[in-house]
């Protein structure tokens, strides 16, 4: 397999050679400067209008341990804008500036698959949204994808790995080769429930052999009470118009008395198709569009030298604060000197949201668990849904 270690990342080898020839000059030069910098998104992918902070954890693992340095940075999965700085390092340039490649490549990817996801359960309006695109992407990366998909919302990972490693259940259905296998969809159903451990919910996959009114139908009857859904992975040449076959299983299920029985779908899911199906949908699986999220382009950009404000062409200098109305969750940037504001919408006074993790090395500050970031998230989607 291709793929560097943690000793690789650490050493300074997973760096572009630029900094490491940048580091030998400064060193042989004598300039040792101490400088800050921020991390900020210049611009979202397309449609984007917020984004999630996440990869933290993993920036504060490199970081810890490097003496005089100082990180800044918001709560894993805050809701952030363009142009907002939520991670600040103050240090020596050569004691960190090796790092550059490493630790955006831990920001852009982890935000952008927790974004995704996040905007996918906000399309989702509460219902559950399963992460099963392990299978679209590198193996080794699955357990971090999986992890940046459930901090952004998701409410379960198919992936055994990833599962683990989140310290939650699996959740999984019946795949088309179990169906192909057996021959039929109800019978494969039947030998799932008689195999499989009763506590794993009995969801059948209606769309192998014949038409899903039919198979779900077939299912419902066959499993007498005991199906909790049924799955509809509709190829894309037999779907037609979605949205009324699966008005059409609803009916056929709900006169027979399956009124309980839940409509999963999968396949091509995104935040759009979410939205579109959201009304006759109990559950939504997503693979591609989340597991293959676009990256955020952050930027680590030196904002003060030894003191001074000083910034390239193109962005603001100097040290800053950002600050969100607490009611509302609007977000601003001021710089460090000024005083709070109140938000205009409110009139509340804004709360800084930067929070000191690293003091001269020393991680001062835990990170939190995993399920209380998963909740952060979904408490702020609760509160961009109501606006
Ligand atoms: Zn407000």
């Amino acid at each position: 397999m291709f793929g560097a270690d943690w000793d690789d990342i650490k050493s300074g080898k997973l760096t572009d050679v630029y900094f490491l020839r940048t580091k030998k000059i400064l060193e042989t030069k004598k300039i040792n400067k101490k400088v800050v910098v921020e991390f900020i998104v210049k611009s979202f992918p397309p449609d984007y209008s917020w984004a999630v902070f996440s990869g933290l954890e993993e920036c504060v693992e490199i970081l810890k341990g490097i003496k005089g340095l100082n990180l800044w940075a918001v709560p894993e999965g805050t809701f952030f804008d363009v142009d907002q700085p939520v991670m600040v390092i103050e240090a020596r340039y050569q004691d960190f500036g090796i790092y550059e490649t490493a630790l955006l490549g831990f920001l852009c990817h982890a935000s952008g698959i927790a974004t995704k996801a996040a905007r996918c359960k906000l399309a989702a309006r509460n219902k559950p949204v399963y992460s099963f695109g392990a299978r679209r992407i590198y193996p080794t990366i699955a357990p971090m994808v999986e992890r940046n998909a459930y901090l952004g919302g998701c409410d379960g990972v198919a992936c055994v790995k990833s599962a683990e490693v989140l310290n939650i259940e699996p959740v999984g259905t019946i795949p088309h080769a179990l169906i192909l296998l057996i021959g039929d969809s109800a019978e494969a159903t039947k030998a799932f429930d008689e195999v499989i451990e009763p506590k794993v919910k009995r969801i059948a996959l209606i769309d192998t052999f014949g038409d899903e009114k039919f198979e779900a139908i077939n299912v419902a009857q066959g499993l007498k009470g005991k199906l909790f859904g049924v799955r509809l992975d509709t190829p894309a040449s037999r779907r037609g118009d979605f949205k009324k076959i699966l008005q059409e299983v609803r009916w056929e299920l709900d006169i027979r008395g399956y009124k309980d029985v839940k409509i999963i779908v999968s396949g091509g899911i995104d935040e759009y198709k979410i939205s579109e199906l959201s009304d006759y949908v109990d559950a939504f699986g997503v693979g591609t569009s989340i597991s293959n999220a676009p990256v955020l382009d952050f930027a680590m950009d030196i904002v003060e030298i030894e003191g001074t404000p000083i910034a390239k062409r193109g962005k603001l200098s100097g040290r800053k604060r950002l600050v969100r109305c607490p009611q509302c969750l609007q977000r601003e940037v001021i710089y460090h000197t000024h005083p709070l504001p109140d938000c205009q919408k409110c009139q509340v006074k804004m709360e800084d949201i930067l929070e000191e993790i690293i003091s001269d090395g020393n991680q001062i500050k835990q990170l939190p668990d995993i399920n209380k970031s998963r909740q952060y998230v979904l408490n702020q989607i609760k509160t961009i849904s109501e606006s």
